[in-house]
């Protein structure tokens, strides 16, 4: 299945895609696509509805997050070895995990509105990891059991807050808008492995980014039981499991983004997405 967050900012109703790619209106069957829904029991629920009994969603609509108020935005460091390598940083031994405010969320199509005065904000196309159901202490074997369904996300980051203003990472990591989530929650059963899907992002139109999930340092499957270990993972948690090599940091000289910069992006069977960067000029 194929899940939506369809309307405007903070109204979005829970749909689905048919088979024809049409979005069908979930708002009669459940709440949201949230923590209260990402479970088994309701996805085996949505999965075995008749979707052509399901009202059409007026055409045109906004997509907003695919997941709605996740209690975490867990994200992970220097995940892909070619990404390291850019970097100039060591290949971790251990993965490096910080946080994403989730105010940080926005929707696949949303413009990006750039930190007050930033002059070094930069893109990171990533594979997310939405999970549905509780876990604590988990092994690797166990861990794509826990998955609720798989996202494109764009991990965007302000550099200077993130590496030159002191502190930890999460300062340049949390802008509002900084975290466009979907267009999809695509469930397990259609991802055949996730550590085979191809990820990329164009900036203007000129591609940046290339990669494959099979690059990763970590797998899905051994971030998940390692975080487990660290801290509990609940339904609608969301993980953003690394980037490839090609981010503006990596060029030499460094590329940032600027006012009105478009950026496209997307994983094999997750979408894409498309927006503008628009600066703050106030
Ligand atoms: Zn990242």
């Amino acid at each position: 299945m194929k899940l939506v967050r369809f309307g405007p900012i903070g109204q979005e109703k829970p749909g689905l895609l048919d088979r024809d790619g049409v979005v069908r209106d979930l708002s009669g069957q459940i709440n949201d696509i949230d923590s209260s829904t990402l479970d088994a029991q309701t996805l085996a629920r949505i999965a075995a509805l008749d979707l052509d009994r399901l009202p059409i969603a007026p055409e045109g609509q906004r997509l907003g997050p695919c997941v709605a108020r996740p209690g975490k935005f867990v994200c992970i460091g220097l995940n892909y070895h070619d990404h390291s390598k850019e970097t100039g940083m060591p290949v971790p031994t251990e993965p490096v995990v910080f946080m994403k405010a989730t105010s940080s969320i926005s929707g696949p199509h949303d413009d990006v509105r750039m930190v007050r005065g930033s002059t070094k904000s930069d893109w990171e196309v990533e594979l997310g990891v939405v999970i549905g159901k509780p876990v604590k202490y988990i092994t690797p074997d166990e861990a794509l059991d826990c998955v609720a369904g798989y996202c494109l996300i764009n991990d965007l980051s302000e550099r200077e807050w993130q590496l030159e203003r002191g502190g930890n990472w999460s300062k340049g990591k949390s802008a509002d808008s900084y975290g466009p989530i979907g267009p999809w929650l695509v469930t397990p059963d259609e991802v055949n492995d996730p550590q085979a899907l191809d990820l990329w992002l164009d900036l203007n139109g000129k591609r940046m980014q290339q990669g494959n999930t099979s690059d990763m340092v970590f797998p899905v499957r051994e971030l998940i039981a390692y975080l487990s270990q660290c801290m509990s993972l609940d339904v609608g948690d969301v993980v953003a499991t690394g980037t490839p090599a090609g981010v503006g940091l990596g060029h030499k000289p460094p590329l940032f983004l600027s006012d009105q910069d478009e950026l496209r992006l997307g994983i094999t069977g997750l979408g894409e997405q498309r927006y503008r960067m628009i600066a703050d000029n106030s």
